[in-house]
């Protein structure tokens, strides 16, 4: 009933001042807070009085209201009040809820809407025609309530918007809420009219990493910034896209206009994204007169792309973003299909999804959450991510806004984190096709791949050549110089369509430069795998991909290192374990983290004009230097 912020919750109380002044307050769902998951802090507490006063005002402008709101406060730190804290303060109940419930959205969202309504819900509910939310709406609930005998009145419904109930206590205003959806929903069932569409059952094409990361560059390059694309792998998603009438019923308009700032007014059908930004700009300019002053025309790219092959794709400018158009514009196929049953969906005209798209209030709530890191919109995949050095990647690039793609083959992987821009996948990196089906997962959770950290490797245990078997040659070899070949092949194509240029990052080791005895196998790979890098440099620097290595030495704060190890390792050296992971040049300890960090900054701003560089992160060595 409630999706990604829209709709809220009042309650009104009585309580002291600082001087002891009984105070009457409104506390109602803050901005910016989702009632999902709101708390206490997420409640702003309003003085009554002060809008009721406001309430009387002929008129008062979007800004004057969202300054007055805040004037209101009791509490300074409190989030700004919802946009309908005048409207709930001006019902005399308790408790007042808000949604923006799917069955009745349905209901009102048709060409005979305001009579269905009636018909669904008598006497008990005032009604009021689409006004834009804010001071005018309250207004208009105001003065529709005055002319109705409040005893029967159980609720608003909001046409084309969401309804309202009220009662005296919390129970009594959520069981009425219930009650009107339920009705709504009923009134659906008995006036549905055949059977539902069944579309094209056709199983989806494979996956084409490069049809998705292609689609993601058109539409990065519209926005102007890297972005997030999700392709839905569900199926009624995918049905919904090759509906035969897609083409109209997709192009009224979003189900409530509160949807636009997330999901733009109306979906790109298919992949034309030129074309979708001409008509941007068009709808644009027959539309820019209407709002106060000069508006500033928004990026022209679609958020919501129905494709008859690739299905339900959502854009964000991060994965949070993405997902939250995604599940917005699942309620709205389904709102879609209810509304075609009984009689055809209409949504609201262009004009007034227009007002709110450019309102400076739904503005301000966008601009609070564009997110400006420097890896914002983009993609990593980081191997051997679960633990150590490679755990320590991850973390450097989420900090820094990328939505990042975690292989390893310990399923620990798989809980890493739990965040809407992490996806943690178990993979035996030394089967091609298991990296294949990883990288395909990787393009449908965030569309493409913009970053690649080679890290996984394996330190095998030390033994001389004398002894070594060509079995455990081969086995690190496998792991720490083929897999990492069938890596960056099969990312090529991927990271040649990154909006910003693709990046390779390779943790490499201290043991290219100065290998030690016993490691033979290890110095070996790791040799090889920098001359790897460095052919990669050289090759597809064209391709406006830059690859550069770090070497990392004694970072100790590994699975590699146990606690034995280390005392054996510093006890053969007559040292301390202390004073083992100080025996560098500055005499500091390496850790992942700071490892993390440089693998951080080489992918970043700092290194946009350097290739085939190789920065060592080990305290200083001097057969390195
Ligand atoms: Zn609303």
């Amino acid at each position: 009933m409630v999706l990604h912020g829209g709709g809220n919750t009042s309650v009104k109380v009585r309580a002291p001042d600082v001087f002891g002044k009984p105070e009457d307050l409104l506390y109602v769902k803050g901005s910016g807070w989702d009632l999902a998951t709101i708390e206490v802090a997420g409640f702003s507490p309003c003085r009554m009085d002060r809008l009721l006063k406001l309430a009387e005002l002929p008129r008062l402008s979007d800004l004057e209201m969202a300054r007055e709101l805040r004037v209101s406060l009791t509490e300074p730190s409190a989030p700004a009040p919802s946009v309908e804290a005048i409207l709930h303060a001006m019902i005399p109940h308790k408790y007042v809820d808000h949604t923006h419930a799917d069955a009745f959205i349905a209901l009102s969202n048709t060409p005979r809407g305001l009579d269905y309504v009636r018909e669904c819900y008598g006497d008990g509910v005032v009604i009021i025609p689409y006004v834009m939310p804010g001071f005018v709406l309250a207004k208009r609930c105001f003065e529709m309530m005055r002319s109705n005998s409040l005893q029967r009145v159980v609720g608003i419904a909001l046409m084309n918007h969401g309804l309202v109930t009220f009662g005296e206590t919390a129970k009594e205003s959520y069981d009425r809420m219930i009650d009107l959806v339920t009705k709504a929903e009923d009134y659906i069932a008995r006036h549905r009219v055949g059977q539902p569409l069944t579309a094209n059952p056709q199983p989806s094409a494979a996956i084409s990493r490069k049809a998705i990361a292609s689609l993601r560059q058109e539409v990065s390059k519209a926005i102007g910034k890297p972005a997030i694309l999700n392709k839905s792998v569900s199926d009624p998603d995918l049905q919904f896209a090759r509906r035969g009438d897609i083409a109209t019923i997709s192009q009224q308009g979003p189900a409530t206009p509160d949807h636009v700032i997330r999901t733009k007014r109306v979906p790109l059908i298919g992949r034309d994204v030129p074309a979708y930004c001409a008509a941007y700009r068009e709808y644009f300019e027959r539309n820019k007169a209407r709002g106060v002053g000069r508006l500033t025309m928004l990026d022209c790219a679609p958020r919501v792309i129905l494709d008859p092959e690739l299905g339900l794709c959502t854009v964000g400018l991060t994965a949070g973003a993405t997902m939250v158009a995604r599940d917005i514009y699942r309620h709205t196929i389904r709102i879609i299909e209810q509304a075609c049953a009984i009689g055809g969906w209409k949504a609201l005209s262009e004009a007034d999804v227009f007002d709110v798209e450019y309102w400076d209030l739904e503005q301000a709530k966008l601009r609070a959450s564009s997110g400006s890191k420097e890896f914002s919109g983009e993609v990593a995949l980081v191997t051997g991510a679960a633990s150590g050095i490679g755990k320590a990647c991850v973390q450097s690039l989420l900090d820094r806004g990328a939505a990042v793609v975690g292989l390893d083959i310990d399923p620990a992987i798989t809980t890493l984190h739990a965040r809407p821009d992490f996806l943690g996948l178990t993979c035996d990196l030394t089967q091609a096709d298991a990296v294949k089906i990883a990288l395909d997962q990787a393009a449908v959770a965030f569309g493409g791949l913009d970053i690649l950290v080679l890290n996984a490797g394996i330190f095998p245990k030390s033994i001389g050549i004398k002894d070594l078997t060509l079995e455990s040659w081969r086995r690190v070899m496998t792991i720490n110089v083929d897999a990492n070949l069938v890596l960056l092949r099969e990312c090529y194509e991927m990271l040649a369509l990154a909006p910003a240029g693709g990046r390779v990052a390779i943790v490499g080791s201290k043991n290219v430069r100065a290998p030690g005895p016993g490691a033979a196998a290890y110095s070996a790979s790791k040799a090889a795998l920098n001359q790897l890098a460095r052919v990669a440099a050289l090759e597809w620097a064209d391709a406006g991909i830059r690859v550069n290595s770090v070497h990392p030495n004694m970072v100790f704060d590994t699975k590699l290192w146990t606690d034995e190890v280390m005392k054996a390792r510093a006890l053969s050296y007559g040292l301390t374990v202390e004073q083992y992971r100080r025996n560098n040049l500055l005499h500091v300890s390496v850790t992942s983290a700071d490892v993390g960090e440089l693998v951080a900054a080489i992918c970043g701003r700092a290194f946009a004009k350097t290739t085939g560089a190789h920065v060592p992160v080990d305290g200083g060595n001097e057969r390195v230097i």
